[in-house]
């Protein structure tokens, strides 16, 4: 048998149907075991844990390093501890609570060496070889991020992510997912990401399956300093390829908009408005906003491409690394009274929806490969099977379309044909569980297979 009948005998071969007549991407299901977690962010307690990290006055890097409970980042970190281990005492132990420490040395724009940690929650799923994280920044600046004296609430950069980490935490908790999640609130994040980049780089060290990074920073307004308002929408920033894969056949193949990280931002945009009714996600196709960077980069440079920035829809930068005060009328500073309660409570809802459908979904089918055997009108892949997958599905869109638009479920197979040219969409293979949950869809690499010509025959 040659590679082709191969092919044949083990996959399906799918009857000729035009790109889009009845293969409509499918609504994705709506599992009530992730609606009940969603149904639990409350938006008052995410108000009073955002406004409890603001009364330790600072958590600027460089507040006073002895031991204050109830003034600067020191503080505000054990604060955070003691939520993370009541938290952890509904887990059933599955959850344990860790300070990441590492000294800091001194750097040309810092005063002086600093010893910080972030605190990381890690809920501990069925499965190996599986890790989502939710991540944020319990640091903040006003004017100047070395200065630990002055007064820099840091309500939504990013008091606002802490507080929907912690919520997150606490409606996951209880339930057993098949993936690890972990939940994080790094520290220096400021002054050049250190925390995440400690950690990152650990979690490398081990070999860590971390799948997925949605870092949540600054979340907590719709309202930009212009007067743009859209409370229902949150931004995705996704990178584009992961440096060092970027080489001549991302031209060739047309595969420059398909990184780990962008198949991860159209995952979640996808899941969002199934338990966040109305609420969408804008996907920006960058790795952050200009001038500006945060932790999912500590991530990516560690290898884990999969990591994409969650950012409120429009920002005010008047209440952004702005010293508190009152010019011309105006005020400056990054206040609570600026957290929108109701908006932040959608972007934490997103984020619980997507790391549930990602933790308690399939894993994603491995190894996807799209075989080139000859010139043709169909396109054929396959892949490795994924735990806890009932069956899988191939999905398809134009090349300049930002979505997923068109899929067919091709059952319990590992290998399938669509009558579909490769030439002309942009191909992913995913998982389908019993319950219907889909996992992230992977982009396949091409593969030339070379098939002997029938015997015979007078082709070269
Ligand atoms: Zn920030």
């Amino acid at each position: 048998m040659n590679a082709r009948m191969t092919l044949l005998f083990a996959g399906v071969l799918l009857a000729a149907v035009p790109a889009a007549g009845g293969n409509a991407l499918p609504k994705p299901v709506r599992d009530p075991r992730i609606a009940a977690l969603v149904a639990r962010i409350d938006p008052a307690r995410l108000l009073a844990d955002d406004e409890r990290l603001v009364a330790f006055g600072t958590r600027n890097d460089f507040s006073d390093t002895s031991s204050t409970p109830t003034h600067g980042v020191f503080g505000a970190r054990d604060w955070i501890v003691k939520q993370f281990r009541a938290i952890a005492a509904t887990s059933d132990g599955r959850m344990t609570v860790a300070l990441d420490t590492y000294v800091q040395p001194k750097t040309p724009h810092t005063p002086r060496a600093v010893t910080e940690s972030s605190v990381i929650a890690t809920l501990r799923g069925d499965e190996p070889g599986r890790i989502y994280v939710m991540s944020s920044h319990y640091d903040d600046c006003d004017g100047d991020c070395t200065d630990g004296k002055g007064f820099a609430p840091g309500a939504d950069d990013n008091g606002s992510s802490v507080a929907a980490v912690l919520e997150a935490a606490r409606a996951m908790a209880r339930m057993h997912f098949h993936g690890t999640i972990v939940f994080a609130c790094f520290d220096g994040e400021e002054l050049g990401l250190w925390g995440s980049n400690h950690y990152a780089r650990e979690l490398a060290a081990e070999h860590a399956p971390v799948l997925a990074v949605l870092n949540n920073d600054v979340i907590g307004n719709a309202r930009g300093g212009d007067g743009s308002y859209e409370p229902m929408v949150v931004r995705i920033f996704s990178q584009a390829l992961p440096l060092g894969t970027i080489d001549a056949r991302v031209n060739a193949i047309g595969s420059e908009n398909d990184s780990p990280s962008r198949e991860l931002s159209r995952f979640v945009a996808e899941v969002t408005p199934v338990y966040v009714p109305g609420f969408s996600v804008r996907q920006i196709f960058r790795d952050d906003r200009f001038l500006r960077g945060g932790d999912q980069e500590s991530f990516q440079n560690a290898g884990f491409s999969a990591a994409v920035r969650v950012t409120e829809v429009h920002e005010n930068f008047r209440h952004q690394h702005q010293n508190v005060r009152v010019e011309n009328g105006v005020q400056y500073g990054d206040l609570p009274k600026y957290v929108d309660a109701a908006y932040l409570a959608r972007v934490a809802r997103m984020n619980v929806a997507a790391i549930a459908a990602l933790a308690l979904g399939p894993a994603a089918p491995g190894n996807v490969q799209m075989v080139l055997e000859h010139l043709g009108y169909s396109t054929t892949l396959r892949w490795t099977k994924a735990a806890d997958a009932a069956g899988y599905e191939i999905v398809w869109r134009a090349t300049d379309a930002p979505q997923w638009q068109y899929a067919r479920p091709v059952g319990d197979v590992l290998v399938a044909t669509v009558p579909v040219s490769y030439d002309d969409y942009v191909f992913g293979v995913r998982s389908i569980s019993a319950r219907g949950l889909r996992s992230v869809a992977v982009y396949p690499e091409p593969v030339r297979i070379h098939v002997a010509p029938p015997k015979g025959s007078s082709l070269p």
